[in-house]
């Protein structure tokens, strides 16, 4: 399915923020950000969702389409609204959350992305919360353009939920917190392995590390950690 607008330049000029869209940005200075580039009436349920995940700890994203429909959707790989960029940009990883139709299976969440370890660790962890997970099909979100590669690291995760799982979860508060529960346990575990290991390295500065303690940005040096090739 094309879309009708190919940057989000082209759909400024068209459709008016406030009324046919609108853009949420919450920074909190996290080395993981959460994204919902098609949120809104665009793919139902996926702004909601990417908050659940986001809580209190990682920086969220969110597009949001007030008008019915797909028109404003436009594809990962060339979705670049500058505020979402920017927050990307502050983060070594971006998550993004999607809405898929079912095409015939309702259940199955399609994990992508090039971040592999994140994306399997965070598809075993909704494996094991009883969830369905499958990484081969064919939205694997593995340009480099894409909007879940675009953190410092140059790899994310993407996150596909289909149709009727996503009202699912709309309805049903025990899924719904299992679901962002078993999404955020690899996130903070990465998170926190992440500072562990920059605190392990002998040649940090003591500066650095009193940076990297208090949350700072990473400098160069930290972002060759856990790049995929
Ligand atoms: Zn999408």
């Amino acid at each position: 399915m094309s879309d009708l607008y190919r940057c989000y330049a082209e759909l400024a000029a068209s459709e008016p923020e406030g009324t046919n869209f609108r853009v949420h940005v919450v920074e909190r200075n996290s080395a993981i950000v959460i994204v919902a580039p098609h949120g809104g009436r665009i793919e139902p349920g996926t702004s909601e969702t990417a908050a659940l995940i986001a809580a209190n700890d990682f920086s969220l994203y969110r597009f949001e389409s007030l008008i019915a429909g797909r028109r404003l959707h436009i594809t990962s790989s060339r979705f670049d609204e500058p505020r979402g960029l920017a927050l990307v940009a502050t983060a070594e990883i971006a998550v993004a959350v999607h809405g898929r139709a079912d095409a015939g299976d309702a259940e199955t969440i399609w994990m992508g992305g090039l971040h592999i370890d994140l994306r399997d660790a965070i598809g075993a962890s909704l494996r094991r919360a009883g969830f369905r997970i499958s990484t081969d099909h064919h939205m694997q979100g593995r340009h480099s353009d894409n909007i879940c590669n675009k953190g410092g690291l140059g790899a994310g995760v993407q996150i596909e939920l289909p149709r009727s799982f996503r009202n699912k979860l709309r309805g049903d508060i025990h899924a719904r917190e299992g679901f962002a529960s078993a999404v955020r346990g690899p996130l903070k575990q990465w998170t926190h392995e992440r500072l562990f290991f920059e605190c392990e390295r002998p040649d940090k500065s003591s500066r650095e590390l009193s940076s990297i303690r208090e949350g700072a940005h990473a400098t160069p040096a930290v972002r060759d950690y856990g790049k995929d090739g």
